[in-house]
């Protein structure tokens, strides 16, 4: 399979943690859409969102998105990509879309960890772990409805990568 991998799911899921390692496990290069808006923009998505709200951030989410879905790579995108259609459609159509998913005591719990790493802005100003309840119930037809693969991503990262790559190719050895 030599497409791209889209991996999609709530902020603090593993997006980028197990998207790169499973980079490095298949040899594929490794992007994360918030990451190269930050190194296009100098901005962090605070930043952008402050200036050009939610809406001017999503168009250069769109943006990116599309720039980085070229030939084996692994593409760790932010937690709301999947609102737009356009991207849901844009991932179905150009790879495969790896949905991971975990609970919202376990994505709280992991983001009160490392509060520092994915600084965002509240979308409903509520407290953490109820706003995370919140935008999952929102989103979760959403993830499931862009994923070809849904994967458990409560277990530790290894796990997931492997558990990935048995989905992604069933009939190779282990
Ligand atoms: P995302 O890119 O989906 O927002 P990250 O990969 O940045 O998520 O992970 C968010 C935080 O959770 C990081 O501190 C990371 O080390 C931790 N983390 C990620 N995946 C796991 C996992 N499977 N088990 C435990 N902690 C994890
Ligand atoms: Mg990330």
């Amino acid at each position: 399979m030599t497409q791209p991998l889209f991996m999609v799911g709530a902020r603090g899921c593993g997006k980028t943690t197990v998207g790169q390692a499973l980079a490095r496990v298949l040899g594929y290069a490794f992007t994360d859409t918030d990451e190269m808006l930050w190194r296009s923009t100098g901005k962090t998505v605070a930043e952008i969102v402050a200036r050009e709200g939610w809406t001017g951030f999503r168009a250069r989410e769109s943006e990116i998105l599309t720039s980085v879905t070229q030939g084996n790579v692994v593409v760790a995108t932010g937690g709301g990509i999947i609102l737009s259609a356009a991207n849901r459609g844009f991932m179905r159509a150009r790879g495969t879309v790896v949905y991971l998913y975990a609970s919202a005591q376990e994505l709280s719990r992991r983001l009160q960890a490392y509060p520092e790493e994915d600084q965002r802005p509240s979308l409903t100003g509520k407290p953490m772990i109820e706003e995370i309840a919140e935008v999952l119930a929102a989103r979760e037809k959403l993830y499931q409805e862009v994923a070809h693969h849904v994967l458990d991503a409560s277990r530790p990262p290894d796990d997931v990568v492997c558990a990935i790559l048995q989905q992604l190719y069933p009939s190779a050895a282990s």
